[in-house]
């Protein structure tokens, strides 16, 4: 029969202070906000090709603070937000463990990627990861592909926390928000 389709690069992207804004632990729809220039963004990497997938750690399921109901409400509400701006996600995967848990699926981990990958027959190498934390561009580079930083949310926090690293924290490219990372990545 016909060839194995051709494996597609993803970007994989943060959710809380990378495409919505920072709430500590958000759990109600009113609390969804989308970063300028989220939405040019995702239009701009969906036309680059690239299939894009929301990762995000939500330990305050693990720690009692929300429900996984509360949380299905949330990306539902995202997902419908988006798609009257005309953008949508691929899909959402999350982390609900208890960073003591040591679960394979928060990030830096490569438990959700691996679900995307398998998913979505993706070529991990060809891949980004976009996110205000160092565990988003450690995502990325543990998954052999791109660790792209970004400085809204906690970015520019967690900057000093690479500045003070000595070079053992390095993303690959920083960039001041989304839009210009995707910009950047659509280029390549
Ligand atoms: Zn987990």
């Amino acid at each position: 029969m016909g060839k194995h389709p051709a494996k597609r690069p993803a970007v994989f992207i943060d959710r809380d202070g990378t495409l919505i804004r920072e709430k500590n632990y958000l759990s109600k729809i009113r609390d969804v906000r989308l970063i300028a220039g989220a939405v040019e963004a995702l239009k701009l990497l969906r036309r680059a090709g690239y299939a894009l997938i929301m990762v995000t750690n939500q330990s305050g399921i693990g720690r009692g603070y929300f429900t996984e109901e509360q949380l299905r409400k949330v990306h539902l509400h995202l997902s419908a937000l988006l798609k009257k701006k005309g953008a949508a996600l691929d899909a959402i995967y999350y982390c609900p463990h208890h960073p003591d848990e040591d679960c394979k699926c928060r990030k830096p981990g490569l438990g959700m990627v691996n679900a995307a990958k398998k998913e979505f027959n993706l070529d991990l190498r060809r891949s980004y990861a976009v996110g205000d934390h160092t565990n988003d561009f450690l995502l990325g580079q543990n998954m052999g592909g791109k660790g792209i930083f970004v400085l809204t949310g906690h970015g520019r926090r967690e900057r000093k926390k690479i500045e003070s690293s000595k070079g053992e924290l390095s993303p690959d490219k920083t960039f001041r928000n989304l839009f210009a990372a995707a910009k950047w990545i659509a280029r390549q």
